[in-house]
């Protein structure tokens, strides 16, 4: 996969993307990401890439003319997905991780201030946002998209085992994890783990999955009921 990342502070992303696992499906040729930075595409001296909002008002808006350049730029090299991060986007979930793992190439829009100028919405093909809350800026979310995103792409975790069960892949969250010593001050690991019964180990660990999702997230089971639900209707089963 090929990601593009529009930003005006592409230094934040050195540190992410030359460490850990990001590193690794770099350098196996998994994934490659280019930052570019905004202002190389705004007008003027001082390269400005905001701009005072219509209407008065706190805080500065980003102008969409850089933008626009950028991106032309950017796939006149490679087409891609566009995204625009805004906490006025639609959830970024596992569901999006994995649809977006499918694609080859996707550009990310980083904004700041108050966002940006609403027009850039013809130019771009998906807003996200990755929760109910409000950043500086559109760097975190963008990095945590190409992490959720590209660990799900073949060949980049050691073990492709690992994401099968985890948290959201079922909508049940991961089962409980031990690792040794046996013994910690009393709180011993469940002796099911080390009976050597895979099969038993397998209905412990589903069974200890659907009871933390109960206590933690209640919703997942609420959504998947309603999936059934509605299949079953549908099905007229
Ligand atoms: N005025 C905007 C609002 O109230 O919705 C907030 C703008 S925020 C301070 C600046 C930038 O940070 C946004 O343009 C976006 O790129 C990014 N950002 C902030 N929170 C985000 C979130 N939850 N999801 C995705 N991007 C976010």
């Amino acid at each position: 996969m090929h990601v593009d990342v529009i930003t005006i502070f592409p230094r934040m992303f050195d540190s992410v993307l030359g460490s850990s696992i990001l590193k690794r499906a770099v350098e196996k040729g998994k994934l490659s990401v280019k930052v570019h930075n905004l202002r190389d595409y705004a007008e003027g001296r001082h390269q400005n890439t905001d701009d005072t909002p219509y209407g008065g008002g706190a805080g500065m808006v980003m102008k969409v003319e850089p933008v626009v350049k950028c991106l032309k730029a950017v796939e006149k090299k490679k087409k891609g997905y566009k995204i625009l991060l805004t906490p006025a986007g639609k959830t970024f979930d596992q569901k999006t991780a994995k649809k977006l793992s499918g694609k080859k190439n996707i550009i990310l829009v980083c904004g700041h201030y108050e966002g940006f100028d609403r027009r850039v919405e013809d130019y771009i093909d998906e807003e996200i946002s990755i929760g109910d809350y409000v950043l500086t800026g559109g760097e975190i979310p963008a990095m945590l998209i190409i992490d959720a995103v590209s660990r799900l792409l073949p060949g980049v975790l050691g073990n492709a085992e690992s994401i099968k069960y985890e948290s959201f892949m079922e909508e049940l969250l991961d089962y409980p994890h031990y690792t040794r010593p046996a013994d910690f001050k009393g709180k011993k690991v469940p002796a099911v783990l080390l009976s050597g019964n895979h099969a038993a180990i397998a209905a412990w660990r589903k069974e200890e999955a659907l009871k933390l999702t109960k206590k933690n997230r209640p919703d997942l089971l609420v959504r998947t009921e309603k999936k059934t639900r509605t299949a079953v209707r549908r099905t007229g089963s």
